[in-house]
C-alpha cells in the first residue's frame, strides 16, 4: 500500500461507486465486500486503521459465550459460523484456543457444563472442537497458576483468537489488492450535497495538510463510536451508546498457560477473561456507560481496581498495579434502543440505517461478524436499484497473507505468506528483549502497510504500545530515527513525532 500512489488515484477518479468514512472493523467490513463486488471504493479514515475501537478489543473471535445468558441466540448462531469463515479465510491471524472455566461448586459445573455443550451444539459444523468437563488434577495441570483451594474442576471450550490491528492490515491489503483505494490520515469533513444519484463530501488530508472534494454514488458511514455528531440525520432510535472496555497486561508469569481463564461472574455479574496474548497475559474487560468519547482514553482506575480485585479471587500470584505493562480502554459503539438498559444488557447486534441524506450508517456490532456486517450493508445499499454489481465474494475470499499452519509461537507469523519478504526490507535481530521489534518490521511497515506515524507503527503495525508500554517508550526514539531516515524525514520531524507519541504511550502506563 501507497499513501503517494492513493492521493493521486484520489485526484485522478473523478466519481466514485462507493466512499466508506472510517477505517475500523465495520469500515473495512464494507469496503471489502464493496470491492469484491465490483465496485470503486474509496475508504477514507481520519487517524490510522483500527485506531479506534478495532485495536482494543479482547482479539477473541466468539460466538459470545455470555450472549447464551441473554439468550441471545440468533447473534451467537451467526457469529460462531463467521469464527469458522474467518479461521478458513485467515488462518495465519485466527488461531483456536482452549478457554477453562474454574469451577467451585457441583451445581456450577452441572450449570456451565450444560451452558458450554449447548454453545458447541450450536456451532454445530462450525465448531472448533467440543466441550469437556476437566477434573480437578486436569484444572490444574492446564491452568498452574489457578487458586485451588474448594476447586472442583474446569469445563474446557474452544473459541477463536486474534490480533485485531493485525487483522485489519490484512484487510486493507486484501481490499487494495481487489482494488480498492484506502487512505489513513484522512479526515470527513462534511457532507456538501447529496441527490439520488450523488454525494458530495469533503475530506482533509491530515498529512499534506490540504482539502479534497470527493463525489461518489454511494456514502457509508462506520465510524463507531463517532457515529452520532457525525450526520445531522441519524434519529433517536439509532442512536450510538458508547460503553468503555480496559484491558490491562501482565507478564506470562500470571498464567504461564495455553489455556486462557474464562470468569462467568465477577462481583457485579460480568465475565473476565485471562488470555495469554503475545508471550504476556491479557486480562478484560470492563463494560460502563462512557459519555467521554476521547478516541485515546485514559483508564479509569475504578476500571483497574475492578479488574485486579476480581482476578485476585483466581490466580495464585496476586497482580498489582505495579505489575501492569499495558493497560487500555476502547469503546463498544452499541445501538441504544432502550435508553433505560445498562450498557451490558444492550445487544452487541449491529443494524444498519439509512438516512434521509441517502447515507447509510453501520452501527454496532463484533469484530468477529465485520465480514457479515459487510455484506448486509451491501446487500441493503443495493436491493432496490438496478446494478451491474456482482454478488459478495467475501465468504471464500483469502485475507492478504493467507497461510496454513503458521506456528502462532513466532512472533512473525501474522504476517503469513509474506513472512520471507521481510527480510529484504532489514536486520531480523529485534532490538528489545520485551518483545520484537526490528528494522525489518519498520521499514515494511511504511513500505508495504502505509505506516506514517511513530505510533503507527509502535500501536498497530507491531503491538509494543500493548504489550510493554514503559519498554515502548524507551525504544521509541530509535524506531523515530529509523523511520525518519527511510522517509527521508529532518530532526525536527523526529522530535515531532516524539512530541505526539510521549504522552500517549503515557496513558498505556499505570
Ligand atoms: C473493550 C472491548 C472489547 C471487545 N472485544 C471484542 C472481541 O473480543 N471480539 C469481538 O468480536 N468484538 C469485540 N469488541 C467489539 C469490537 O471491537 C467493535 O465492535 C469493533 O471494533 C467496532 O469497529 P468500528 O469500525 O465500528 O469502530 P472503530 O474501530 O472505532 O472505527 C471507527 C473509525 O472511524 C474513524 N473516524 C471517526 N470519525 C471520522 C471522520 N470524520 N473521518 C474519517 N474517519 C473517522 C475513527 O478514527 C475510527 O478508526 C470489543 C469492544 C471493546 C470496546
Amino acid at each position: 500500500m501507497n499513501r503517494n500512489k492513493n492521493i493521486r488515484l484520489l485526484e485522478e477518479q473523478e466519481k466514485w461507486d462507493l466512499v466508506v468514512i472510517g477505517g475500523g472493523a465495520t469500515g473495512l467490513g464494507a469496503a471489502l465486500d464493496a470491492v469484491t463486488r465490483g465496485m470503486k471504493v474509496l475508504l477514507i479514515e481520519k487517524h490510522d486503521f483500527s485506531k479506534g475501537t478495532s485495536s482494543k478489543s479482547t482479539k477473541l473471535i466468539h460466538g459470545g459465550v455470555r450472549y447464551l445468558k441473554n439468550l441471545e441466540f440468533r447473534l451467537v448462531k451467526k457469529a460462531l459460523k463467521e469464527r469458522y469463515i474467518l479461521k478458513k479465510n485467515a488462518p495465519h491471524l485466527v488461531r483456536s484456543i482452549n478457554f477453562i472455566i474454574p469451577v467451585y461448586s457441583w451445581f456450577h459445573f452441572l450449570i456451565y457444563g450444560i451452558g458450554l455443550k449447548f454453545y458447541d451444539l450450536i456451532s454445530g459444523k462450525w465448531s472448533f472442537g467440543g466441550t469437556r468437563l476437566l477434573g480437578r488434577e486436569k484444572t490444574i495441570a492446564h491452568l498452574k497458576t489457578l487458586k485451588n483451594t474448594g476447586l472442583k474442576g474446569g469445563v474446557q471450550y474452544k473459541d477463536g483468537q486474534f490480533d485485531d490491528a493485525r487483522f485489519a492490515i490484512s484487510l486493507a491489503h486484501t481490499i487494495e489488492k481487489e482494488g480498492g483505494t484506502l487512505l489513513n490520515h484522512f479526515e470527513f469533513l462534511s457532507l456538501k450535497k447529496t441527490n439520488k444519484k450523488t454525494t458530495h463530501i469533503t475530506g482533509y488530508d491530515r498529512i499534506r495538510e490540504e482539502e479534497h472534494l470527493v463525489i461518489s454514488r454511494y456514502l457509508i458511514n462506520a465510524t463507531g463510536v463517532f457515529s452520532n455528531n457525525f450526520m445531522i440525520s441519524i434519529s433517536d432510535q439509532f442512536k450510538i451508546r458508547a460503553s468503555r472496555g480496559t484491558h490491562i497486561v501482565l507478564d506470562r508469569s500470571f498464567l504461564k498457560s495455553e489455556s486462557a481463564i474464562m470468569i462467568p461472574k465477577t462481583n457485579d455479574g460480568r465475565v473476565l477473561f485471562v488470555i495469554p496474548w503475545h508471550q504476556q497475559t491479557l486480562i478484560g474487560t470492563t463494560d460502563e456507560e462512557s459519555v467521554n468519547l476521547n478516541i485515546d482514553q485514559i483508564v479509569p482506575q475504578e476500571d483497574l481496581n475492578f479488574i485486579l480485585n476480581n482476578v485476585k479471587n483466581y490466580l495464585t500470584k496476586q497482580p498489582q498495579k505495579a505489575d501492569i505493562k499495558s493497560m487500555f480502554t476502547g469503546l463498544r459503539p452499541l445501538v441504544s434502543k432502550n435508553k433505560t438498559s445498562s450498557t451490558s444488557q444492550l445487544s452487541r447486534d449491529h443494524t444498519l440505517h439509512r438516512s434521509q441524506d441517502g447515507v447509510l450508517h453501520v452501527l454496532g456490532g463484533k469484530w468477529t461478524t465485520y465480514r457479515l456486517m459487510g455484506q448486509e450493508a451491501m446487500y441493503y445499499l443495493l436491493k432496490d436499484e438496478k446494478t451491474n454489481f456482482r454478488s459478495s465474494k467475501t465468504e471464500t475470499l483469502k485475507l492478504f497473507g493467507f497461510k496454513e499452519h503458521a506456528d502462532f509461537n513466532d512472533p512473525l507469523h501474522v504476517y503469513g505468506s509474506e513472512r520471507e519478504k521481510l527480510r529484504n526490507f532489514g536486520s531480523l535481530e529485534s532490538f528489545s528483549e520485551k518483545f520484537f521489534i526490528c528494522e525489518a518490521l519498520i521499514v515494511y511497515a511504511i513500505n508495504i502497510e502505509m505506516a506514517m506515524t511513530l505510533e503507527d507503527i509502535l500501536a498497530r503495525r507491531t503491538r509494543c504500545l500493548f504489550i510493554d508500554a514503559t519498554e515502548t517508550l524507551k525504544i521509541a526514539p530509535e524506531v523515530a530515527q529509523i523511520m525518519a531516515t527511510v522517509l527521508k524525514m529532518d530532526d525536527k520531524w523526529t522530535a515531532n513525532q516524539l512530541d505526539l507519541f510521549i504522552p500517549l504511550a503515557s496513558k498505556y502506563i499505570i
